[in-house]
């Protein structure tokens, strides 16, 4: 049996702390570092649930969610896929299946299945160096002053990870030319009409250059009840050079460069949102967005690291390859990274070559699913926002990691 490796995880949000789950159960001696000071927070946040995404709750039986909860009470279904036109007629129904639930269920869940004295907050990565003595593989440093020695760092910072910029400089962030204006609003204060037509869909409208999708998600309490939903919309746009910069510059003056809060957004912003609503949407989905009090703004990137192993330093999840929202995957990735490297060191040979062998396996396999994804999310997004081939109906657009639908 391999003596256990100690590894440290950046960053404790579902990629890494799915990852640390399942080496801790592995037997490795694992730590996470979180630069946050307090427990994460979801924010109201709905996220899709693949079935890599529960995975892990669903082969320790009990489901996702607290121990004496079952599955089914904390995701809700929607079993319908709807497009509708101008006038808010329905022009396209499918049947689908797909599970929504909070992300701070997700993210709670998971915390509560490692042993708290291996989740450490309040930890920022700052700096790391690799290539030491066999005793110090790697050496990370904390902004806080303390230090930390490991066989293995993974880099499941997100986005803007800093492990991911010193080992791998040269990757690049680009903005991909539009951003998801993003909203909720309750769904007991909707009009009955609209909050029918959302019932039991995911709901979308395809627009010249846009197109804007609404779906129930968990309401403020994570609450899953009819009446206690949110409804969530998604209103992807169009938004060029300097008008971006215009755009992600805050109420108080300060650049956004990647998301705009809930309540920063400039009124004169807000105000343009509502009327291009007037103008181009459907009456429920208009509602929506007249509705959401405090709008806010996801800016959509690419960025795909080439390599996800440095020597002793992985990056997996966001950290490794931001994917477009459209696959809604980001989630699911995250975890399939992390699940496939579980496995690949479980059969990992006891020495120094066995492990290197098997990070390389694991980098080959989730090169390739990584890459096939983004591939996909991304020309989701360019037939929808740029060549106008987005199709009510098409199959192609189910949500999925592995292609549409898984
Ligand atoms: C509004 C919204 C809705 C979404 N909906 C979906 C969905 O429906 N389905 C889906 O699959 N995905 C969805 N996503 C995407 C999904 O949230 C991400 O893809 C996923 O969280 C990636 O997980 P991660 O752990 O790799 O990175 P992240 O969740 O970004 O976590 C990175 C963590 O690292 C920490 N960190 C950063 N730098 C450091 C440092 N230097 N040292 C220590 N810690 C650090 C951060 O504080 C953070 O906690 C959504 C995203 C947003 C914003």
């Amino acid at each position: 049996m391999n003596p256990p490796l100690r590894i440290g995880i950046a960053g404790g949000s579902i990629g890494g702390l799915t990852t640390a789950v399942l080496l801790h159960e592995l037997g490795e001696d694992v730590q996470v570092f979180e630069r946050s000071l307090s427990a994460l927070d979801g924010r109201g946040a709905g996220i899709v649930v693949l079935p890599i995404t529960e995975r892990y709750f669903v082969e320790r039986g009990g489901g996702l969610g607290s121990s004496d909860r079952e599955a089914s009470e904390v995701a809700l279904t929607l079993t319908n896929w709807s497009y509708i036109d101008r006038a808010g007629t329905i022009i396209d129904a499918s049947p689908t299946y797909n599970r929504f639930t909070a992300w701070n269920t997700l993210y709670r869940a998971l915390l509560d299945a490692l042993p708290q004295d291996r989740y450490h907050l309040g930890h920022q990565v700052e700096r790391v160096e690799q290539g030491g003595d066999d005793e110090e593989p790697v050496r990370v440093s904390f902004t806080n002053g303390d230090e930390y020695s490991c066989d293995l760092l993974i880099g499941a910072d997100g986005m803007g990870s800093t492990v991911r910029e010193i080992v791998s400089p040269e990757t690049t962030t680009v903005y991909a030319g539009y951003v998801a204006y993003r909203g909720t609003i309750l769904e007991r204060d909707l009009h009955e009409s609209t909050a029918e037509i959302l019932d039991d869909a995911m709901v979308y409208q395809v627009l010249d250059d846009s197109h804007i999708l609404a779906y129930a998600i968990p309401g403020p309490d994570d609450s899953i009840e009819r009446g206690e939903r949110a409804v969530n919309f998604v209103w992807y746009r169009n938004v060029e050079g300097t008008d971006f910069d215009d755009l992600m510059t805050d109420r108080h003056g300060d650049v956004r460069p990647t998301t705009m809060p809930p309540g920063l957004l400039q009124d004169r912003f807000v105000d343009e949102l509502h009327s291009a609503a007037r103008t181009g949407l459907a009456p429920q989905l208009r509602e929506l967005v007249l509705g959401c009090a405090e709008p806010f703004i996801q800016a959509i990137f690419d960025m795909a690291a080439e390599r996800f192993v440095h020597d002793r330093i992985v990056l997996l999840g966001d950290a490794a390859t931001v994917m477009r929202p459209h696959v809604a995957a980001g989630t699911a990735k995250a975890c399939a990274d992390a699940w496939a490297l579980r496995d690949h060191l479980r059969d990992r040979g006891i020495d120094d070559v066995g492990l290197r062998t098997a990070l390389s396996a694991w980098e080959a396999q989730q090169l390739g699913v990584a890459r096939s994804a983004a591939e996909r999310s991304r020309s989701m997004g360019e037939a929808a926002q740029t060549l106008g081939t987005m199709a009510p109906g098409d199959p192609s657009w189910r949500f999925g990691l592995f292609g549409p639908g898984n």
